[in-house]
């Protein structure tokens, strides 16, 4: 690979580092990258940077934000009551596009995996668990039709039933194996109005 530059090469490997991208998606995306104007490279490298040291996580729901609070949690407006359980912040965001559910969320970010080795202390349970204290109605656990979020859908509800508190779930219109975030907006609010006790 020493037929470009080395600048050239290091940009191609710095790219080829990142989820979904290949050797010719990096070369690719370097040469675009080249043949920016300089300003549009200083913009994306700010993003870049800024995205990075801003963005922290919510310190009641675990969502990524720029402040303390998250626009959902601080809202008046929302139903503080029903907690809606997602994998990650795609997930929140697929349902937050709806703009239909009214309650608040938790992101476990990932789901109880025995066969990659991730376990209920390596996702954000124990946080939801303290949430609990207080005043909730409902629990309604959206994590993914697939062996992970179902197994952590079980794991939920069996931790969470003592309480006393409803757990639902959402309801299998959404396709097993599939990312919530890939599935549309009529499917996600079907899928919520379609609930089930656990
Ligand atoms: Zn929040």
């Amino acid at each position: 690979m020493d037929y470009y530059s080395s600048k050239i090469t290091a940009l191609i490997e710095e790219f080829s580092r990142l989820p979904g991208i290949g050797a010719k998606s990096a070369q690719r995306l370097a040469f675009h990258v080249i043949n920016m104007p300089e300003e549009r490279v200083k913009g994306l490298a700010q993003a870049l940077v800024e995205a990075r040291s801003g963005v922290r996580y919510c310190k009641e729901c675990f969502t990524l934000t720029d402040e303390e609070l998250c626009p959902i949690c601080a809202s008046g407006k929302r139903d503080h009551g029903i907690i809606m359980v997602v994998e990650n912040t795609r997930d929140l965001a697929a349902y937050e596009k709806t703009g239909r559910y009214e309650g608040v969320y938790h992101v476990l970010h990932g789901a109880i995996s025995p066969a990659l080795g991730i376990g209920p202390a390596d996702i954000r349970l124990k946080e939801l668990m303290m949430r609990l204290q207080g005043e909730v109605k409902e629990v309604i656990i959206a994590t993914n039709s697939s062996l992970e979020g179902e197994t952590t859908a079980m794991y939920l509800s069996k931790l969470i039933k003592p309480t006393g508190i409803r757990v639902t779930r959402i309801a299998s219109g959404v396709p097993v194996g599939g990312d919530l975030e890939y599935i549309d907006e009529v499917t996600l609010l079907r899928a919520l109005e379609g609930r089930t006790e656990l």
